[in-house]
């Protein structure tokens, strides 16, 4: 994209009622505007972020067996009146009427819709089981919006859903959605720790929350140092056999990691105190196994192997997506702008042309652009450099690519890492090279 042609409202004013950096980051790299309390638009270099982010997430999820659907974002009141939540839910349901005066909601969950779905279409344990999901926009009326798209009202959320014949069938798919969620945040490059949450009425280990550290996170965290850097992927898993799964979820579950609901003072003091964290996170993920709540509840069963009706035994899995865009944000920046991860980054790199009209530095700026037209910003505005380095590192940008005229009349370019501060003189096809190798983990 040529930054000249393209809307990408840059701010050099901090906006003053952004509170965290990736809230004032995001309005200052013009990746969203507000439109209304703790509802966003996405511009064009934000929906890149949010679709990046998005197609990850979507190939983890197909990688273990999860097949994807789109339900309505409206749903019928009926069907929370069958699970008995449509009073339970509270405010933050958005309640709506119809022409016809029926009770319509915007969807802030779909366990309900996805429940009735299956349990119309399946009749046998043999068809089970099925894990679902879709990326979905969801509304929530929050009392509190803030921090931007981290605690919107209306937000992208992938939920999933998994439906098996028995507990031991639903522990598994459990512990595969914990090991594609690893996997997808490994992806993002960011490092978002598994830990111990509530799991209610049902009790049991079978819910954790993924929180990225940061020190703006709402939820307070206490964890083993020891996962500061341990890697919970180094050892191959067969999603497809029950001892893989279990050694996996046991690896990762023998490190203390709770959020302040659930910390436990007893098991804490069993971390030696030299590992012992304390720290805030943000939830970007929540995994859980509810049993039959659903099921019973709305009556679903499939026959048995022994021909008697089973209620199916559930799980949800929810991925804050648009969240995440903030969240990983908050944990990837410096005092000059974001830092994007290489697979999530808008675009791969910004081409900055120092001496717009040079015909030199003109004819080697297009030479690079016409490379990846679609990954590359090429930044062909007049303005000063300054003005220009400035926008870049605002944006964040992996990699720069900065071509003066005394380097192009030499065939030479700069390239500059954004994460790191390093610089390298290359020639064109070198940084090229450099740029289109294939980033860790993509
Ligand atoms: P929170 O405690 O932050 O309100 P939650 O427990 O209500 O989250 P879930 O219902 O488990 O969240 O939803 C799954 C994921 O959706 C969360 O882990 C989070 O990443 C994201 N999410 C939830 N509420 C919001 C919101 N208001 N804005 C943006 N993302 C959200
Ligand atoms: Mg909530």
């Amino acid at each position: 994209m040529r930054l000249s042609r393209s809307f990408l409202p840059t701010l050099k004013e901090t906006p003053s009622d952004a509170q965290i950096a990736s809230h004032r980051l995001m309005l200052r790299a013009g990746l969203v505007r507000q439109t209304a309390s703790g509802i966003y638009t996405w511009l064009p270099a934000g929906l890149k972020v949010l679709r990046n982010i998005a197609n990850i997430v979507r190939e983890e999820q197909d990688r273990v067996g999860a097949q994807e659907v789109l339900m309505a974002t409206i749903q019928s009141a009926d069907l929370w009146k069958r699970s008995g939540r449509y009073d339970a839910y509270g405010p933050e349901m958005l309640r709506i009427k119809d022409r016809h005066e029926r009770e319509l909601l915007f969807g802030p969950t779909n366990e309900e819709v996805i429940t009735d779905v299956v349990g119309q279409e399946l009749k046998s344990y043999k068809e089970l089981p099925q894990t679902l999901y879709q990326i979905q926009w969801k509304f929530r009326d929050e009392i509190r919006p803030r921090f931007g798209v981290m605690r919107g009202r209306e937000f992208y959320m992938k939920d999933g859903y998994s439906f098996d014949i028995d507990y031991k069938s639903a522990v598994d798919s459990y512990r595969k959605m914990m090991l594609s969620y690893l996997r997808t945040f490994q992806r993002l490059g960011v490092r978002a720790v598994p830990m111990v949450a509530d799991t209610g009425p049902i009790g049991g280990d079978l819910s954790h929350e993924f929180l990225i550290l940061a020190p703006t996170g709402e939820s307070g965290v206490f964890y083993d140092g020891a996962l500061d850097t341990l890697d919970w992927l180094a050892d191959p898993v067969d999603v497809d056999k029950s001892e893989d799964l279990e050694k996996f979820f046991n690896n990762v579950s023998s490190y203390y990691a709770a959020t302040d609901e659930k910390h436990d003072e007893k098991a804490w003091e069993s971390v030696p105190a030299e590992r012992r964290r304390e720290g805030r996170g943000i939830e970007v993920a929540h995994i859980f196994y509810f049993g039959t709540k659903y099921t019973k509840s709305m009556d679903v069963t499939v026959a048995g192997p022994d021909g008697t009706p089973v209620h199916p035994e559930m799980g949800s899995y929810g991925i804050g997506v648009s969240r995440l865009v903030g969240a990983i944000i908050e944990a990837s920046h410096d005092d000059a702008g974001i830092i994007w991860p290489d697979n999530v980054a808008p675009f791969r790199a910004v081409i900055l042309n120092l001496k717009t009209g040079d015909e030199t530095c003109d004819a080697m700026c297009e030479t690079l652009y016409n490379a990846a037209p679609e990954q590359f910003l090429y930044d062909d505005r007049s303005d000063r450099a300054g003005a220009k380095f400035a926008d870049a590192d605002l944006m964040g940008h992996p990699w720069q690519i900065i071509v003066g005229p005394r380097g192009a009349k030499e065939g030479k370019v700069e390239l500059k890492r954004r994460a790191t501060g390093e610089r390298f003189e290359l020639t064109a096809d070198e940084a090229l090279a450099k740029i289109m190798a294939k980033a860790p983990g993509a």
